[in-house]
């Protein structure tokens, strides 16, 4: 058996990261203040245009890229810091994530200067939400059997096809399409694409799918006769496979995979109250243990991706140690503090926090890359596949 390559070297935050830590906390106390948001059960997956335009104007968006692109040339670290405090908090983030987090790196890393200077600012100043267009009816955790397809025609492509389970397609002013644009052959993984999607192209249908909490932030998306320009083609063409890699690092280690329950661990805790009981001291204390230990992992990554690594294996590491937290906690919250404790309108603010968290909780195994295919990708770096 070849020898385990991964690791987690510990993380010190440097002066200036902690120093920021202050200025997001004062920032979000001032925001909460001026009633431009206030935490809830659903947290930092809401959507709210302003408020991410407002994280745009701070420069807390876009945070490690370079000036010239509208990004401001702070480290990893840094931007994990406003990234922590921001969930902690339970401030609306899912207006500018995918791009800040997905489309912005991607296209830095791949995309033409046209892209960059077109989508890049528009990132940072948190004007653009973005959709990931990936999923199809038989396709999730097999990419390579999307059916999705493009055909050459003068000047772009032309697309057909059908994506499922897209997230705020309904709301996204662009999507990174993964689309074949050769027929599947020997090698499954060449001949797939990625454009970017204007959704206010001719030739989209949306169809809103409801999930489990009575939400809709996901969709099913029809392309029929779909024109993209060449020019909307990000890297080479039927090269999208090769450019999978540190976006679902980011994907995969970042605090959201397991501070989604947060806002519910601390209602727990305060309706537990400051006298625990044996059993209740053990169960909080062991679910604050796991959630120093996955920040301290997510912290690493942090720093490998500063250093300019590429932490696949770690980060699916994280995300499967954070799906079985974020899991666990409604769990607890809902052995701890039994019904009969929780009539009261001061228990409502938990009562909805575990009533979402609940319903939620089977979505986070899945999303983000299944736990069966994460460990699939643990097991080949222990070399046990
Ligand atoms: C909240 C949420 C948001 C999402 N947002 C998006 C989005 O914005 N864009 C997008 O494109 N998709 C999105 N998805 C879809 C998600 O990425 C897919 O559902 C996921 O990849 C799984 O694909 P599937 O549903 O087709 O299941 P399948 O791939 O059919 O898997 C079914 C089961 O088989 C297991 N399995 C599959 N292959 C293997 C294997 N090789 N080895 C072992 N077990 C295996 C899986 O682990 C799973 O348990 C979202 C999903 C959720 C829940």
């Amino acid at each position: 058996m070849s020898t385990p390559s991964f690791s987690f070297a510990p993380i010190e935050l440097p002066e200036s990261a902690s120093r920021l830590r202050t200025e997001v906390r004062e920032f979000l106390a001032a925001e909460q203040k001026a009633g431009n948001f206030t935490p809830g059960a659903a947290g930092w997956s809401r959507v709210d245009p302003e408020f991410s335009r407002h994280l745009g104007a701070r420069g807390w968006l876009g945070m490690t890229w370079p000036k010239k692109y509208g990004g401001h040339e702070r480290t990893a670290l840094e931007r994990y810091v406003v990234i922590e405090e921001l969930l902690v908090a339970g401030a609306p983030m899912r207006g500018h994530w995918a791009a800040d987090r997905q489309l912005g790196p991607l296209l830095l890393e791949f995309g033409s200067e046209e892209q960059r200077q077109r989508y890049l600012p528009e990132i940072a100043a948190g004007r653009c939400l973005v959709a990931i267009g990936l999923s199809e009816p038989d396709s999730g955790s097999d990419l390579a059997a999307i059916r999705t397809k493009a055909t050459k025609v003068d000047g772009g492509w032309r697309v057909e096809g059908r994506k499922i389970w897209t997230s705020l397609a309904h709301r996204a002013q662009v999507t990174s399409l993964f689309v074949r644009t050769e027929p599947k052959g020997e090698n499954r993984h060449a001949g797939v694409s990625r454009f970017l999607v204007d959704m206010s192209s001719p030739g989209i249908t949306v169809r809103p799918i409801i999930n489990m909490t009575g939400e809709h932030d996901f969709n099913e998306v029809i392309f029929d006769d779909l024109f993209v320009p060449d020019d909307m083609v990000v890297g080479a063409v039927g090269g999208a496979w090769s450019q999978m890699g540190k976006d679902l690092a980011y994907e995969r280690s970042a605090p959201d995979r397991w501070l989604a329950c947060h806002d519910l661990l601390l209602q727990t805790i305060d309706r537990v109250g400051p006298k625990p009981d044996i059993a209740q001291s053990e169960a909080l204390g062991r679910l604050v243990a796991h959630l120093w230990t996955l920040q301290n992992m997510s912290l690493s990554i942090a720093g490998m991706l500063e250093a300019g690594a590429n932490p696949n294996v770690e980060a699916s590491i994280v995300k499967d140690l954070g799906t079985r937290y974020d899991q666990e906690i409604p769990q607890i919250a809902r052995t701890l503090v039994p019904e009969h404790m929780r009539g009261d309108p001061a228990h409502q603010r938990f009562e909805e926090s575990l009533r979402h968290n609940l319903l939620f909780a089977p979505a986070v195994t899945i999303r983000g890359g299944t736990t069966e295919i994460l460990r699939n990708t643990i097991a080949r770096a222990l070399g046990l596949r």
